[in-house]
């Protein structure tokens, strides 16, 4: 087997960079060149050009992905002891932001196939302090938000969507309308981080709305509690996007959909390599959302997956583990009324997924070296 000449990545930045390297020089020396680094007209163009691209009235920038999901909560005004149902199988920064608000992280199982928040989970986990569910995107695609809004409506609760994975995924209701994930609940909250799917060359995140009050509240707590300069009606935080940022994430956002198309092509690759193949469980794609790949996630069935790992490693080959333990399991997040017996699911995925490199640059050379070394090991 021959190697490829460029180090394999799970995500290949430089590359993509240097397809868009002039405009990208371009624009962030203009940037510099107007100092204009905080708030400038950058960030402003950013955000109408992603209110259009998501067609959402309100994007509200701000400094990560896991600032929105604080700063969503703050908004929505949730107070100390009241419940927050999440998904156990997620990122930490999810349940981490809940926990550190003084709010209660209330974890649930997912669904086995697509790996999404379970919604029969959720309903179960209500109680009469339950205020919201954080709807998690998980690896790119959207949870199941018809039954999640109809779950919400019937027990008035908000629901936050952290669609920090699958950022452009469009989702389509029973009524034949298409949104984009993210747009569909209270609130969503996005990352910008670099790998992420639109990445920007530092971190960067942003909350979107419908809702013109909710908006301005956001708005007013990410700039320190301040809707006019020096007075302060509530408690904020400080948290912006940099003009820089805003300007790099300007040029990527005209390629997001055609970032989408090649993630999905090396996915489509990865499919059929491992069609049928009873050792590995290729993603499932969920019913009603299309899906952008932001992991491409096996799980494997009788496979040693250390092992695995090793072997693709002597080929420079990454793998990595998303997630290797239950949050439930995590010492900060631990809580005797999470028992194991009830999220079988979860730990199940935690000890048999594995997830092969994904970006924009996988040719198929690649991708031939990367499945062959994978079957190589499993067959
Ligand atoms: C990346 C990520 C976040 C946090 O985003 P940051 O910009 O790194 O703070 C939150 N939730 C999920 C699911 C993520 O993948």
């Amino acid at each position: 087997m021959e190697k490829t000449a460029r180090k394999i990545q799970m995500v290949d930045l430089k590359t993509q960079y240097e397809k868009i390297k002039t405009e990208v020089d371009t624009a962030i020396s203009n940037v510099i060149n107007n100092t204009a680094f905080i708030n400038g007209p950058e960030v402003k163009a950013f955000q109408a050009d992603l209110e259009k691209y998501l067609s959402v009235k309100h994007v509200i920038p701000c400094a990560n992905g896991t600032d929105a999901l604080q700063i969503a909560m703050m908004a929505l005004d949730l107070k100390p002891g009241d419940e927050v149902i999440t998904a156990n199988f997620t990122y930490v920064a999810t349940a981490e932001v809940i926990a550190l608000l003084k709010l209660t992280p209330v974890l649930v199982e997912c669904n086995p196939d697509t790996f999404t928040i379970d919604p029969a989970a959720i309903e179960k986990a209500i109680t009469p302090k339950t205020k919201a569910i954080v709807s998690v995107h998980l690896y790119g695609q959207c949870a199941d938000m018809d039954k999640i809004m109809d779950i919400a409506k019937k027990h008035n609760l908000y629901v936050i969507e952290d669609v920090a994975q699958a950022i452009g995924a469009e989702y389509t209701s029973a009524d034949g309308k298409t949104h984009k994930g993210g747009t569909i609940g209270t609130v969503g909250c996005t990352s910008f981080f670099p790998s992420k799917n639109l990445g920007c060359y530092g971190d960067g995140g942003a909350l979107y709305t419908n809702d013109d009050k909710l908006a301005a509240r956001i708005r007013m707590i990410a700039n320190h509690g301040q809707s006019v300069q020096y007075i302060h009606d509530d408690i904020g935080v400080n948290s912006r996007l940099d003009s820089l940022q805003a300007a790099v994430l300007r040029i990527k956002l005209k390629q997001l959909d055609s970032y989408a198309t090649a993630r999905n092509n090396a996915a489509a690759y990865y499919d059929k390599a491992f069609a049928n193949n009873p050792k590995i469980k290729t993603p499932a794609r969920a019913k009603n959302s299309t899906h952008v790949f932001h992991q491409y996630t096996l799980v494997l069935n009788g496979v040693d997956r250390n092992k695995l790992r090793e072997h693709l490693a002597t080929k420079d080959i990454p793998a990595m583990i998303y997630y290797p333990l239950p949050l439930h399991h995590q010492k900060a997040y631990h809580n005797p009324l999470f028992k194991d017996e009830n999220f079988p699911i979860t730990i199940h995925l935690c000890k048999n997924v594995i997830s092969l490199p994904m970006h924009t640059e996988l040719d198929e050379s690649t991708l031939k070296y990367i499945t062959d070394s994978v079957l190589e090991f499993v067959n």
